[in-house]
């Protein structure tokens, strides 16, 4: 019996089942429901090759997310940190280091690491480490801001990711900021085995606020808030993805397309249940004497 990722519960039941439409993959893959936690994840992942679980680089070739939109929305993340630079900011599951690019034209001294990122596409940005969080070995408490945008879904382990984090960054000042797609959406409860983000076997977790907020606050962050993000290619990708399902012909590249999802993900975002979240963190004091405290 596989134990659940997040609060290594054995109790689960299975959930939606699918094949990955967007990499046009006919292994069909069967979710589990973690009933301790409602953490929808992939068992056993460890018994796929990384290959199969892992096209980070690939990304911004794929419908809906031209490099260019990709582009411009990294460097609106950018501008939305709720700090100011100079400091140092790391960008785990960097990619091509495209969002350290911007981070640095802000003034940040930049980081980054990802350890596929140099296998599907050289990386754009010299400061990209393509190794994963641990093997990089960071100081404890060296980082004024850490991103992980859209990557913590990859993860088969994401508490030990997580407890890294909160390692390397900066006790009381410094600023976590990660994103997912949220299981607890309207469009995931919509589109079921459709839904445009659940793309198995790359995504082995899939969160909600409720269990990403009480995972980090279990490594000893503080949620200060969760936002909701309206992504149209959450509800126009899903119906892509239904139609190709259903062998539609139909082809969704234009741009336009997205525009057409716009007015659902904003009511979604307004009702605090759009596809994907955005979870903004800080330490109250350090990992370990967390730990410490809670030990006493
Ligand atoms: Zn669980």
């Amino acid at each position: 019996m596989s134990r659940c990722p997040n609060c290594k519960s054995e109790r689960s039941r299975p959930d939606v089942a699918a094949r990955c439409v967007r990499r046009s993959l006919t292994t069909e893959y069967q979710y589990r429901r973690c009933t301790a936690c409602d953490l929808v994840y992939l068992p056993d992942p460890g018994e796929l090759g990384i290959d199969e679980r892992v096209y980070i680089s690939t990304y911004e070739d794929e419908w809906g997310e031209t490099r260019d939109l990709k582009q411009r929305f990294e460097e609106y993340l950018v501008k939305r940190l709720p700090v100011d630079p100079p400091g140092r900011l790391l960008d785990v599951g960097c990619g091509t280091g495209s969002y350290l690019r911007f981070a640095e034209q802000r003034g940040w001294a930049v980081a980054g690491v990802d350890p596929w990122s140099h296998r599907y596409r050289p990386a754009i940005h010299p400061a990209v480490l393509p190794v994963d969080l641990q093997s990089a070995k960071f100081e404890s408490g060296s980082f004024d801001v850490v991103t992980m945008w859209w990557v913590i879904e990859h993860y088969p382990d994401p508490v030990k990711t997580l407890a890294e984090v909160a390692r390397i960054l900066k006790p009381k000042t410094g600023l976590f900021v990660l994103s997912t797609d949220n299981i607890a959406s309207i469009e995931a409860r919509l589109f079921g085995r459709y839904w445009h983000h659940l793309l198995p076997p790359e995504h082995v977790c899939h969160f909600n606020p409720e269990n990403l907020s009480a995972l980090l606050a279990r490594v000893g962050f503080r949620v200060r808030a969760v936002k909701h993000v309206p992504v149209t290619a959450g509800v126009m990708g899903s119906v892509h993805v239904y139609a190709t399902e259903q062998g539609w012909p139909l082809t969704f590249g234009h741009p336009l397309w997205h525009i057409l999802g716009l007015p659902f993900e904003l009511f979604f975002g307004l009702l605090r249940k759009s596809g994907l979240f955005v979870v903004y963190c800080d330490l109250p004091e350090t990992a370990e004497s967390a730990q410490a405290a809670k030990a006493a």
